[in-house]
């Protein structure tokens, strides 16, 4: 037998080390009904149509539970129930004992954790390492954030008197289903309104347990329906004439038809769109932080995020270098089983968001870009994107000017300050950023400069109920979070 050489041997344990035994999350202690109705007015309640339609687990393709799809009578039922409960209990209520209810739904919700983490990577995709670090903790936390709120919206806008504004129509996408959830009711509720929340069709579990959660609070009927179904189900909850205002986070596509539906119907809006964000590494940042923050910032989620670091800029003469140690960084994340708690990128959402990816790859090495992608290997049944990266892509690439929602990062060099700024700004959208350097004068010009709503500095993708959130430009209108999530809830008087 030949002797393996000194070098070999090296190679051989640093490979074996990112070889991680399985860890799974257990699945015992999680419920799942067979079907789920729509929970209207405090009781889950079947749909006009009969019809339900399936949610699937995108890692492995099996059918998770059937569930309600609410046609145009069942959204009134909801709005009506609602606009009963606003008129005749919740604006009523004194504010102490709404928050009360708020701050019950928040404990409730950490009690289940658990439960809820594994529901979402179950029905999206996402990691279990981030639905139990990230999504469930913060949802939790925007409602313990806005139950503070719920007796001090007096103070919010010293020297005027505001008031609620009735009833909010909420729309929701399938990347952070039950965050975006939080992000809607806790400070619909705070500011006094009630409402009707529609999750999206691929990831509708979280926000029917959260329906559970609402009935275990015991919070009073009607104050929040939760109705299942497709984008119909959406449009008629936009433009039933009971809602007073409209809460959407999607597409700017979907965006731009609710704005169109709405114009002179008098309701209030606010719409949290699409996004490609600019991540900027300039020659004196930290490199090997700043790769981690990219990784984080476009792997992270599958790149299923508005926010996702989804353009990068390196300056020229580091760029090999953060090029190189980026690849090496890519090759050691593991893609698999959502549930695993070793799992860096879960699985693609959906059989259609893996369509529209694999079409831009295709785009990319179409329009000349360098394609690179990790080796590791895929599980054989579910949807699946290895991370990947283009270098040798320009401006005017489609991969760099479409969002993607997916783990594709497009790389691009510059050489001073202002070409990288005036390269960020070159897109339509503007909802984040992100700037590594040493300088701190380097970071409040660049980032006084980008037009986008966020941005982050030697970091990414970091997130508390605190801190307002909402794009410039075609990423949206309004801001969700902080004190500025709580205004487009309220009219001042
Ligand atoms: P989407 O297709 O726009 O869907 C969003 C929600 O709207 C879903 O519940 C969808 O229902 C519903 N919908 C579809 N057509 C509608 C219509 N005509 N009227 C009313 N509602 C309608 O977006 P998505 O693909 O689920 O989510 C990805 C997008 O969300 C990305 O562009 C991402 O950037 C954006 N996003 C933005 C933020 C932010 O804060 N700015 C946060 C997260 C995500 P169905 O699911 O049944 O289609
Ligand atoms: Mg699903």
């Amino acid at each position: 037998m030949k002797k393996k050489s000194k070098k070999e041997d090296v190679k051989l344990k640093f490979n074996s080390s990112w070889e991680y035994a399985p860890a799974p999350e257990s699945k015992d202690h999680v419920k799942i009904n067979s079907s789920y109705d729509l929970f209207i007015n405090g009781k889950f309640t079947a749909p006009d149509s009969g019809k339900y339609f399936d949610t699937i687990n995108p890692a492995t393709e099996t059918k998770i539970a059937k569930v309600a799809d609410a046609n145009e009578k069942d959204v009134d039922k909801a709005v009506k129930a609602a606009r009963n409960a606003y008129d005749n209990v919740w604006s009523k209520m004194p504010a102490k004992e709404r928050g009360k209810y708020i701050y019950r739904i928040a404990r409730v919700m950490q009690e289940r954790a658990r439960e809820l983490a594994v529901i979402e990577s179950m029905d999206g995709g996402k990691a279990i390492r981030e639905s139990r670090d990230i999504d469930i903790p913060l949802a939790a936390a925007h409602f313990f954030y806005y139950a503070g709120w719920a007796d001090k919206i007096d103070y919010a806008v010293p020297g005027s008197k505001s008031r609620s504004l009735g009833v909010a129509g909420q729309i929701i996408p399938w990347n952070f289903p039950l965050l975006m959830a939080a992000w809607k009711i806790a400070p619909a509720l705070a500011a006094g309104n009630t409402v009707v929340l529609k999750p999206a069709e691929t990831t509708p579990l979280t926000a029917l347990k959260l329906a559970e959660i609402i009935q275990e609070a015991d919070l009073p009927p009607g104050v929040v329906n939760i109705i299942t179904g497709a984008g119909a189900t959406g449009a008629a909850l936009v433009n039933h004439p009971g809602i007073d205002k409209i809460a959407f986070t999607g597409s700017t596509d979907v965006g731009k038809i609710i704005q169109k539906s709405i114009a002179g119907t008098g309701k209030k809006y606010t719409l949290e769109l699409g996004g490609k964000a600019a991540n900027i590494i300039f020659e004196d940042a930290a490199i090997d932080q700043a790769v981690e923050g990219i990784v984080n910032g476009i792997f992270f989620n599958q790149g299923h995020v508005c926010c996702a670091g989804s353009r990068l800029f390196v300056q020229e003469s580091v760029m090999d270098t953060v090029v190189r140690k980026l690849k090496d960084r890519m090759e050691t994340l593991i893609v698999g089983d959502p549930l695993d708690k070793n799992t860096d990128i879960g699985a693609i959402n959906s059989k259609e968001q893996l369509g529209k990816i694999k079409q831009y790859l295709k785009i990319g090495v179409n329009e000349g870009g360098e394609m690179y992608q990790s080796s590791c290997a895929l599980p054989s049944k579910g949807f699946w994107c290895r991370p990947t990266l283009f270098t040798n892509v320009s401006q005017s690439s489609r991969i760099v000017t479409e969002e993607i929602f997916g783990p594709v990062l497009g790389i691009q060099s510059f050489r001073t300050v202002e070409e990288a700024i005036e390269k960020a700004n070159n897109i339509p959208y503007g909802l984040s950023g992100g700037v590594w350097t040493d300088k701190g004068s380097k970071i409040f010009k660049v980032t006084s400069q980008l037009r986008a709503g966020v941005i982050w500095a030697n970091t990414y993708n970091k997130f508390d109920p605190t801190s307002p959130f909402g794009g410039y430009k075609e990423s949206g209108v309004g801001r969700e979070g902080g004190l500025h999530g709580l205004m487009p809830y309220l009219e001042l008087v």
